[in-house]
C-alpha cells in the first residue's frame, strides 16, 4: 500500500491549499544534429506552426507546447514552462521539471546538466541565474536559506554526486568509481517520514549562498557522473541524474511584531520551504528487440526498471477511471518513482519535457517518447503550499481568530466575561507565537552557523574541455591534383595533337624537300647523260688518235705531192713526151693530193673544234657531277635528319602510347565503372523498391491487424451477436488466439523488414556522406585521404558519376525514409498494444478452467503443427545446402577454367601487339630507305 505523497493540504485563504494542476508537457524539438545529417536523415517530424501540435506519419499529437523546429523559439522554453515553477518555489510549491526522451535526444542539453556543451542555455543554470535575482530583491525582507543535492540512480542504486570522496576519485586519472560510496560509508537510502515526505538519508544537501557556488556544485556533480564510469556515454544514458534545489524562506519582519495587524495574505507566512527537483531521466529507448514476438529484449539487456516503473506509474495516474477506483500506483517499482513520488500525482507542479529527434531512423523511439509524453499529461497532481509544522498551526491559530473575530461582530457583542476570555486567549496565543518565533529563529541561526562545508568554487576541479579540433589543413591536397591533372591532361592532349602535327609537317617538308632533291639528281644524271653518253676520256682518245692518223696521212699526202713536184721537175728537165705524160699524170695526181690534204686540213680542224667543244662539255659535265655530289650530300644529311627525327619521334610516341594505353585503361575503367554505377543504382533501386513494397504489404496487413479486431476473445464472440452455448465460445477464443499468434508473427516480421531497412538506409547514408564530403573537398579544390574508408572510390569517380550516385542515393534515402517511418509507427502501435496487453494481463479472458483447457488444447495443436513444419523446412534447408555446396564448386571450377583462358587470351593479345609493332617500324624506316 503506498501511502499518501504529501501532508495534507493546508487549506488557507491565501490559495495555499491543494490545488489541481496536471502535469505540463512540452515537447522540445532538436535540430539534426551533425552525424544525422551526415547519414542523410531526414527531419520526419512536423509541427503545425501556431500550434503545440507535433506531427510524424499519419500520427498527431497535442502538447502544452512545442519548442524547436517551427513550433516555439526554444529560448521560449524557460520564460513559458520553469519560470512560474521558481516563483512558485518563493510561495512554497514544490516543483519538478523532467527531461524524458531518447539518448541523444537532447535531455542533457536541454537540463543544462552536462556542464560542457550548452551549459549556459540549459534550464538549471537559467534557474539558478533567476533564483538569485530573486533573492537579491527579497532579501531586505526575508531570509533565504538554499541548499543543493544531486544524485544519480543507476541500477537501482542511488549514488551521491556531490560526494567529496567521490570529487576526489574524479580528479584521479583513472579514477573510476562505479560504486560510489566510501566503504565506511553506509548507501543512500529514500525515506518517508510520517507525514510522508520523501527524503534520501546519507546524500550530501550542501548549502549554498550564491550562484557562483551552485553553479560549481552543478559542475562538480556533472563531472562526477561523467567520470565516474568507465563508459561515460553507457552511463549517462542509463541513468537519471536528480539536482534538487531546496528554498526555505523566512520572513524577517514578523506582521504580529509590526503590530500593524495587516490581513493575512498568505505572504506573511513565516516559514515557507519548496523543492524543485530537475532531472535528467535516462534514455528512454527500448533494447534491440530479437525475441519471437518482436517486443522482448535480448536476454541480459537489462531494462531500465525506472524508466519501466515510470512509464506504469504515469499509466495509472493518467487513467482517469483507475485513478477514481483508487487503483494501486505503483510508485514502490523503482527508486526513481519512489524518489518522484511527490512530483507525479502529488505535491508539486510538474513539467515534463519531452525531448525529441526529428531524425527519421529515430521515427519509432520519437512515437513511443510523443505517446508517453502525451500520457503524462493526464496526470492530476495537488500541490501545496509547505509551512513549517509550527507555522501551519500558527496560522490556523489565526484563522480560528479571524473567524472568532468576525463572528464577534456578527453577534454584535459578547459579555465583558466572555470578550475578556477571548482576549486572554489571544494575548495567550500571541506570546507563545511569539516564543515559537524566537525559538525557531534561534534553531535556525544556529543551523546556519554549524554549516559544515564551504567549496571553495575555484577549488573544483576543472577539466579543461577537450576541444576537438579537426583541421583541415590535414586533409591532403590530392584532389586538387585530381582537377589539375585534368587540366593538364587537355593541356597535354593539345601539345600531342601539336606535336604530332609539328612532325607530319616536318616530315612531309623533309619528304618534299628530298623528293626536289631526287628530282633534280634525276634531272642532272639526265642531263649527264644527254652531255655524254660514254666515256669522254676515250673519246678523246679517239680523237687524238683520228687526228693523229690525220696528220700522219697529212704528211703521207704531202710527201707524196713533193715526191710527185719534184719528179715533175725532173721530167721537165727531161721534157720528153713519156714525160710529158708522166707530167700530166703526176700534175693529176697532185692535184687529188692537193684536195685530199685540203680535206685533211678541213677535218682536222672540225675535229679540233669537237675536241673544243668536247672539253666544254666536260667542263658541264664536271660541274654537274659536283652539283650532283652536292645533291646526295644534301639528300645524306636531309635522310640522317629525318631518320633521327623519326626516331625521337617514335621514342616520343611509344612513351605517349605507353601513357595512352594507361589513360585508355583508366578511360575504360572509369567507362566501365560508369556502366557498372549505373547497373547497381538501378539494381539497388529495384531491390530497395521490392523491399519496401513487401515492408508496406507488412506493415499494412498489421495496421489492419491491430485496428481491426480487438483482442478480446469476448468482444469477438459478441460482436457476431449472442454468445450462449460454450462451443462457440470456445470457437471465438481459438480465433481470438489464432489472431493473436498472427499478429506476433507479422510483427515480427515488420521487425524484421524495419530492422533490414536501417541497415540499407545506414548504409546508403554513410556512402552519401562520403560522396557529399569528396564532392566538397573537390569543389574547393582538396584530394580527400585516400586512406579514409570509401574514400577511395569515391575519389576515383568522375564528378559527373559522384553527381548521379548522389541523386541515386539521396532519392534512394527517402524512399528508405518513408518506409522506415510508416514501420515505426506500426511497430510503435504494436508496442502500445503488448503494453495494455501485459498490464490488463493476455489471459483474463479465460473464465473456466474448460476454457483454458480447450485453448490449451488448440495450442497444443499450433504448437505441434508449427514444429513440424520447422522440421520439414529444416530437412529442405540441409537439401538446398548440399545442392548449393556443389553449385559453389562449378563455380569455382568454371572459375579456374575462365582464369585460363584469360591468361592465354592475353598472351595471345600480346604475340600480337609485339608482331604489329615489329612490322610497323620494318615499314617506317624501308619508307625512308
Ligand atoms: P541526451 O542527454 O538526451 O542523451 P544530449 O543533450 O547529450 O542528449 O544531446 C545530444 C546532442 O545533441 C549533443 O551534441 C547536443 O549538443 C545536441 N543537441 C541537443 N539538443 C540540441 C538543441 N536544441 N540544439 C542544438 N543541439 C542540440
Ligand atoms: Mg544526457
Amino acid at each position: 500500500m503506498d501511502t499518501p505523497p504529501s501532508p495534507s493540504p493546508v487549506s488557507s485563504p491565501g490559495g495555499g491549499g491543494g490545488e489541481d494542476c496536471c502535469v505540463k508537457v512540452a515537447v522540445h524539438v532538436r535540430p539534426l544534429i551533425a552525424d544525422e545529417k551526415a547519414q542523410g536523415c531526414k527531419d520526419c517530424v512536423t509541427v503545425v506552426p501556431g500550434k503545440p501540435q507535433v506531427q510524424i506519419g499519419t500520427h498527431s499529437f497535442t502538447f502544452d507546447h512545442v519548442y524547436g523546429s517551427t513550433g516555439s523559439p526554444s529560448t521560449a522554453m524557460f520564460e513559458e514552462c520553469v519560470a512560474p515553477l521558481v516563483d512558485g518555489l518563493f510561495q512554497g510549491y514544490n516543483a519538478t521539471v523532467l527531461a524524458y526522451g531518447q539518448t541523444g535526444s537532447g535531455k542533457t542539453y536541454t537540463m543544462g546538466t552536462g556542464f560542457k556543451d550548452g551549459y549556459q542555455a540549459g534550464i538549471i543554470p537559467q534557474v539558478m541565474s533567476v533564483l538569485f535575482g530573486k533573492i537579491e530583491t527579497l532579501k531586505h525582507q526575508t531570509e533565504f536559506q538554499l541548499h543543493v543535492s544531486f544524485i544519480e540512480i543507476l541500477k537501482e542504486e542511488v549514488r551521491d554526486l556531490l560526494d567529496p570522496s567521490c570529487l576526489h576519485k574524479a580528479e584521479s586519472p583513472n579514477g573510476h568509481s562505479g560504486k560510489v560510496n566510501l566503504p565506511g560509508k553506509p548507501p543512500i537510502q529514500i525515506r518517508e517520514s510520517s507525514n510522508g515526505v520523501i527524503t534520501l538519508a546519507g546524500s550530501t544537501e550542501v548549502t549554498v549562498g550564491s550562484f557562483k557556488e551552485m553553479a560549481a556544485y552543478l559542475e562538480q556533480g556533472s563531472l562526477s557522473r561523467a567520470t565516474g564510469s568507465t563508459n561515460m556515454n553507457n552511463q549517462s544514458s542509463r541513468s537519471h541524474a536528480i539536482f534538487t534545489i531546496t528554498v526555505e524562506q523566512m520572513r524577517k519582519t514578523n506582521p504580529l511584531f509590526a503590530g500593524d495587524g495587516s490581513p493575512n495574505d498568505g505572504m506573511n507566512d513565516e516559514y515557507l520551504c519548496a523543492k524543485l527537483h530537475l532531472v535528467d531521466l535516462a534514455g528512454s529507448e527500448r533494447a534491440k528487440r530479437t525475441g519471437s514476438d518482436g517486443l522482448r529484449f535480448k536476454e541480459g539487456i537489462h531494462i531500465n526498471k525506472g524508466l519501466l516503473a515510470l512509464g506504469n506509474v504515469i499509466s495509472a495516474l493518467g487513467d482517469e477511471k483507475k485513478r477514481k477506483e483508487g487503483l494501486h500506483v505503483p510508485y514502490r517499482d523503482s527508486k526513481l518513482t519512489r524518489l518522484l513520488q511527490d512530483s507525479l500525482g502529488g505535491n508539486s507542479r510538474t513539467c515534463m519535457i519531452a525531448c525529441i529527434s526529428p531524425a527519421d531512423i529515430n521515427a519509432e523511439e520519437t512515437l513511443n517518447t510523443l505517446k508517453y509524453a502525451n500520457r503524462a499529461r493526464n496526470i492530476q497532481n495537488k500541490p501545496i503550499v509547505n509551512r513549517d509544522p509550527m507555522s501551519s498551526e500558527m496560522l490556523k491559530m489565526r484563522q480560528q481568530l479571524e473567524y472568532l473575530q468576525a463572528e464577534l461582530c456578527a453577534r454584535g457583542g459578547f459579555s465583558s466575561d466572555e470578550v475578556q476570555v477571548l482576549k486572554e486567549r489571544i494575548a495567550w496565543l500571541e506570546a507563545t507565537n511569539e516564543d515559537l518565533c524566537r525559538e525557531l529563529h534561534v534553531y535556525r541561526s544556529r543551523c546556519a552557523a554549524v554549516d559544515p562545508r564551504e567549496i571553495d568554487a575555484q577549488d573544483i576541479c576543472s577539466v579543461k574541455g577537450e576541444g576537438l579540433k579537426r583541421s583541415l589543413c590535414s586533409l591532403e591536397a590530392s584532389d586538387y591534383q585530381m582537377v589539375e591533372t585534368v587540366q593538364s591532361d587537355a593541356r597535354e592532349i593539345d601539345e600531342e595533337v601539336a606535336k604530332e602535327w609539328e612532325h607530319t609537317l616536318l616530315q612531309s617538308t623533309m619528304d618534299k624537300e628530298l623528293h626536289e632533291l631526287n628530282r633534280r639528281l634525276e634531272e642532272k644524271e639526265s642531263e649527264m647523260k644527254l652531255v655524254g653518253g660514254f666515256d669522254t676520256a676515250a673519246l678523246k682518245q679517239h680523237f687524238g688518235k683520228k687526228i693523229m692518223e690525220m696528220e700522219d696521212e697529212k704528211r703521207v699526202v704531202q710527201q707524196e705531192r713533193d715526191r710527185l713536184l719534184a719528179e715533175i721537175a725532173n721530167l721537165s728537165a727531161g721534157s720528153d713526151g713519156h714525160a710529158q705524160k708522166l707530167q700530166d699524170a703526176h700534175s693529176q695526181k697532185l692535184k687529188t693530193l692537193e684536195t685530199q690534204i685540203l680535206d685533211l686540213k678541213k677535218k682536222q680542224e672540225s675535229q679540233v673544234q669537237l675536241l673544243k667543244q668536247k672539253h666544254k662539255s666536260d667542263e658541264a659535265a664536271k660541274k654537274l657531277q659536283e652539283e650532283i655530289q652536292s645533291i646526295k650530300a644534301q639528300k645524306v644529311q636531309l635522310q640522317h635528319r629525318m631518320k633521327q627525327e623519326a626516331e625521337q619521334f617514335r621514342q616520343w610516341k611509344a612513351s605517349r602510347e605507353k601513357e595512352l594505353l594507361q589513360l585508355r585503361k583508366e578511360g575504360r575503367r572509369n567507362e566501365y565503372e560508369r556502366h557498372k554505377l549505373q547497373a547497381i543504382n538501378q539494381r539497388q533501386k529495384m531491390v530497395l523498391q521490392r523491399k519496401t513494397e513487401e515492408a508496406a504489404v507488412a506493415t499494412k496487413r498489421l495496421k489492419e491487424l491491430l485496428e481491426g479486431r480487438k483482442s478480446s476473445p469476448r468482444d469477438n464472440g459478441l460482436s457476431n451477436g449472442h454468445v450462449t452455448n460454450g462451443q462457440s465460445n470456445e470457437k471465438s477464443l481459438h480465433r481470438w488466439l489464432d489472431h493473436e499468434l498472427e499478429v506476433m508473427v507479422n510483427i515480427h516480421e515488420v521487425r524484421f523488414e524495419y530492422e533490414k531497412q536501417s541497415q540499407v538506409r545506414t548504409a546508403l547514408g554513410e556512402e552519401l556522406a562520403v560522396l557529399r564530403q569528396v564532392d566538397e573537398l573537390a569543389s574547393k579544390g582538396i584530394t580527400p585521404p585516400k586512406g579514409k574508408n570509401g574514400f577511395a572510390r569515391a575519389t576515383s569517380m568522375s564528378p559527373n558519376a559522384r553527381m548521379s550516385r548522389i541523386a541515386s542515393l539521396e532519392s534512394m534515402l527517402s524512399i528508405s525514409s518513408n518506409s522506415l517511418v510508416a514501420m515505426a509507427s506500426q511497430l510503435s502501435e504494436a508496442e502500445e498494444r503488448e503494453r495494455s496487453l501485459t498490464s490488463r494481463g493476455r489471459w483474463n479472458q479465460l473464465r473456466s478452467m474448460g476454457e483454458a483447457k480447450s485453448l490449451l488444447q488448440h495450442m497444443f495443436h499450433s504448437l505441434g503443427d508449427a514444429r513440424c513444419q520447422m522440421w520439414e523446412k529444416d530437412m529442405e534447408i540441409k537439401e538446398i545446402k548440399e545442392q548449393f555446396k556443389e553449385l559453389v564448386n562449378l563455380l569455382r571450377q568454371s572459375e579456374t577454367r575462365r582464369k585460363e583462358i584469360e591468361k592465354e587470351l592475353r598472351l595471345r593479345e600480346q604475340a600480337v601487339a609485339i608482331a604489329l609493332a615489329t612490322a610497323a617500324s620494318v615499314g617506317l624506316i624501308s619508307k625512308h630507305s
